[in-house]
């Protein structure tokens, strides 16, 4: 039995993408911009749903009260201020999610009706976000086993933070409104690497539409992870593929060290209420602590700080690292050895939430100028015994205050095992606490919006003209335009699938493969900024190649010159590929001026070509290619020396 076998690892994943179309509620363009912008502010208040009762999460948040700037830009309108109510959904963007239903295997609903979800950081000027259920069921299939969809949603994007911190925020409000898929799994991945398998299947179903926004910020993908005796944690915005993996390791890691410190709570008779019952158990120990040499300490006293201590009954060894025992390789217990650290970082995160930048806990002291001898009067004063733990924190004393309480929650939350939670990636794959799970009572019905009835002709018609999907698209590009294999899952897999379609439809699919495979690269490797080499861009290069301005060999050339001049000017690309023709000095010779070098080539070897024939062409295609090269055509100038050595011979 495998590790994830034996902890018994569960993911899902959550992935929203970004539709090719104007906005969902009004016909402006889904366009981001950095142009000139006027503002406006808003407070939030925490919204009361039609159901009567205050999201936690929402009030969490509420408690803070944020004042909320938004950044309204030139191509928005009243809709996205929430000035106008939405106008009848996209129907284009329906029409795209019944598309990826289909192509999923989902059953579309009869109705589409949009609901509310309540969003409390500020990023939706109306305070909630639309979304409506298009289908559910379905599955994508991955190397080691289908995975069921539970859910594919239409909703609409938030706008984009611009600037954050305790007390405001600043959104753009460019991005609101912009139609996007939210495709939820249900946690059938059972290893790391199905995961990124699983997203990597969904994204190329999405691509495969051609109605899917690309580029950064374009997809968010949340992962669900949990293991047996834990809970289900959310991590948000995973942006790269490869690290799914490692996140999903990591937080399995996480995981299991809590339940590890649970059970040892358990066994060391811990309870929740004699946890919290500290609350009333803080101590003041700003006095004894007033000569300290840790610089941590001195900082926040010479800030008129305090320094808060508390006794955590039964914790000692929880908080640092696990030392002792004899780890089994391989085996899921050998992750307590991994040098992590146990609920150290889980209870600093919470108070890091409330304003502290960090918090010292006994595990890890002495040390950072905390000296033996303090330990011990920290100890003395605080009672502990030598099974306890305790922690100190050092701020402003509301800070101090709310951060030491929020310490003690999170250490009584400790008995239970895993906490669900939303937590957000770190750089090396770690993640870190961002705030409690959402609960149920986040959503409530859109009043402004009548449902709309998903029509079955349409649904029909729908089917009748689903997309290929990119097996079956590797097989067509081998049968019908004779590609290699390698070269057919390049173009459909990691490369622009898009650009070899539009251009192959005016230009010979194999000029075109090389094109966008070898020459853009070739050119990339020169230091051309290839970002100008478009669809539109290399056809006027490919028609110039077919009406033979130049020849095959100057293809690499040409590119890298053409995009030296877009660098410059990157509005017109035949007037630039024109001059960089000129530059080169590479317009075509007719045949003639081709027989001319041949001809010249061979005078200068004549006793040569007449003792060696046909097997001369060899070494002279090098001196006769040299002369004309990127003005003429290999193939061409090999066949005019033949036929002129044969007329010698
Ligand atoms: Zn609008």
């Amino acid at each position: 039995m495998g590790v994830w076998e034996q902890v018994g690892l569960k993911v899902g994943l959550e992935i929203h993408r970004q539709l090719q179309t104007h906005k969902l509620f009004c016909s402006c363009e889904s366009v981001l911009t950095e142009t000139d912008h006027w503002t406006f502010s808003r407070h939030l208040r925490p919204t009361r749903s039609e159901l009567g009762s205050i999201d936690q999460a929402a009030s969490e948040e509420a408690k803070l009260k944020r004042e909320f700037t938004y950044q309204a830009t030139p191509d928005i309108c009243l809709v996205e201020m929430d000035e106008e109510p939405p106008h009848p959904v996209n129907q284009e963007a329906v029409d795209i999610t019944l598309t990826i239903a289909r192509l999923l295997g989902s059953i579309p609903v009869d109705e589409l009706s949009f609901m509310r979800k309540i969003v409390i950081d500020g990023s939706n000027t109306t305070g909630f976000q639309r979304t409506g259920l298009m289908a559910f069921g379905g599955k994508v299939d991955t190397p080691q086993g289908p995975v069921r969809v539970s859910t594919l949603c239409l909703e609409e994007d938030a706008a984009r933070i611009v600037e954050t911190d305790h007390s405001t925020a600043t959104y753009r409000l460019d991005r609101i409104g912009i139609p996007e898929v939210e495709l939820a799994t249900e946690p059938d991945i059972h290893t790391p690497e199905q995961a990124k398998e699983a997203a990597r299947a969904l994204g190329d179903l999405l691509r495969a539409t051609r109605k899917v926004r690309r580029g950064l910020g374009t997809i968010r993908q949340d992962v669900n992870v949990s293991i047996a005796g834990g809970k289900r944690v959310e991590i948000k915005l995973v942006q790269d593929l490869n690290s799914i993996p490692l996140i999903v390791e990591e937080e399995a890691r996480r995981q299991y060290r809590l339940i590890h410190v649970a059970k040892e709570l358990e066994t060391r008779g811990i309870t929740k209420e004699e946890v919290l019952a500290h609350k009333d158990n803080i101590i003041d120990l700003t006095e004894d602590l007033s000569n300290t040499s840790s610089k941590v300490l001195q900082r926040a006293l010479n800030n008129n700080g305090i320094i808060l201590g508390v006794k955590l009954d039964g914790f000692a060894g929880l908080m640092g690292q696990k030392g002792g025992g004899s780890p089994v390789e391989g085996a899921p217990e050998s992750w307590l050895y991994d040098g992590k650290r146990l609920l150290g970082p889980e209870i600093a995160d919470y108070a890091k939430v409330k304003g502290v930048k960090g918090l010292f806990h006994s595990d890890e002291l002495p040390a950072y100028g905390v000296t033996p001898a303090e330990v011990d009067m920290v100890k003395g004063l605080l009672s502990c015994t030598h099974d306890d733990g305790f922690v100190l924190v050092a701020e402003s004393p509301d800070i101090a205050t709310a951060a030491m309480d929020a310490v003690i929650e999170r250490s009584a939350m400790a008995v239970d095992g895993v906490v669900a939670e939303v937590r957000k990636p770190l750089p090396d794959n770690s993640t870190q606490y961002l705030r409690p799970m959402p609960g149920a009572a986040r959503m409530y019905p859109e009043t402004d919006l009548k449902p709309l009835e998903l029509d079955r002709d349409r649904a029909a018609q729908i089917d009748g003209d689903l997309p290929e999907l990119f097996g079956a698209k590797v097989v067509r590009y081998v049968s019908e335009f004779g590609l290699s294999q390698e070269s057919a899952n390049q173009l459909v897999f990691s490369s622009d699938f898009e650009m070899f379609e539009d251009l192959s439809k005016d230009h010979d699919p194999k000029v075109v493969t090389t094109t966008i495979l070898s020459w853009t690269s070739e050119a990339a490797n020169e230091g051309a900024n290839t970002d100008h080499l478009t669809t539109d861009t290399l056809d006027v290069v490919l028609t110039a190649l077919d009406e033979s301005k130049f020849a095959k060999e100057a293809v690499p050339n040409v590119l890298v010159g053409l995009c030296k001049k877009m660098d410059e000017d990157p509005t017109d690309p035949t007037q630039a590929l024109e001059a960089t023709i000129n530059e080169l000095g590479l317009e075509t010779v007719d045949d003639s001026e081709i027989i001319a070098v041949i001809d010249e080539e061979l005078q200068k070897r004549l006793d040569f070509v007449k003792e060696q024939g046909m097997r001369a062409i060899g070494p002279l295609m090098g001196p006769v290619m040299g002369r004309l090269r990127g003005k003429a055509d290999g193939k061409k100038i090999s066949q005019l020396l033949k036929q002129r050595i044969s007329e010698l011979t």
